[in-house]
């Protein structure tokens, strides 16, 4: 018999606990992992705190690299790989990544996609200077202009959790 192909959209806390867990319900099953972003498994909820300062290494923050996932899961992890369209019917999702597009079969599917902040449709809100944070690559452009001392002042849009921890 064929080993069972479980396929997992999303890398992040839901994608990489579902990886895991699939990973020690079957030994033999080939767990495929994708996200369109380039980290795997990172954590968010340090993301502030490397801001502030808090949290002085950045690799703190990768909780683990595809290749140790690889090698401790066996769960074949791909980047920078993007899910465009499932077919159901025929049990595959087309993925865009660095090598192109692709079909992806699967038995089982697992979507762990997540969330985004909202960026309200606001006078500016897409400006160069009005960021948001949610991905590693979103704190990197924040530290980034952070870095370059032109900030003076401050708004934090949202009061939530993050908002309060940003503040
Ligand atoms: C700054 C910050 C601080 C936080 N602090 C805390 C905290 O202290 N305590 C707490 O409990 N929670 C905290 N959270 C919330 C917590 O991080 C989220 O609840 C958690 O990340 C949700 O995990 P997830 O895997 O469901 O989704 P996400 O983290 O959103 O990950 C989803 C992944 O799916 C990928 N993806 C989406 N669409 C596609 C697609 N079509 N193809 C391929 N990949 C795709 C995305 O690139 C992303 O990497 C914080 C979040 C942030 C942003």
């Amino acid at each position: 018999m064929n080993p069972q192909r479980i396929l997992i959209i999303g890398g992040v806390a839901a994608g990489a606990t579902a990886a895991a867990r699939a990973r020690r319900l079957s030994e033999t099953a080939e767990i495929t992992l994708v996200d369109r972003g380039p980290y795997v498994s990172f954590a968010n909820c340090g993301l502030p705190y490397f801001l502030s300062g808090d949290i002085q290494k950045r690799s703190a923050l990768l909780l683990r690299t595809p290749e140790g996932f690889e090698g401790r899961y066996r769960v074949q992890v791909r980047l920078d790989t993007e899910a465009l369209e499932i077919d159901r019917e025929g049990k595959r999702v087309r993925v865009r990544g660095p090598e192109g597009e692709a079909w992806m079969a699967y038995d089982k599917l697992i979507l762990a996609q997540g969330s985004n902040p909202i960026v309200p449709p606001l006078p500016g809100a897409t400006l160069p200077h009005a960021f948001k944070l949610w991905t590693v690559p979103d704190m990197d452009r924040l530290q980034r202009f952070l870095n370059e001392g032109q900030a003076k002042t401050a708004v934090v849009a949202g009061g939530g959790f993050i908002g309060l921890e940003m503040a």
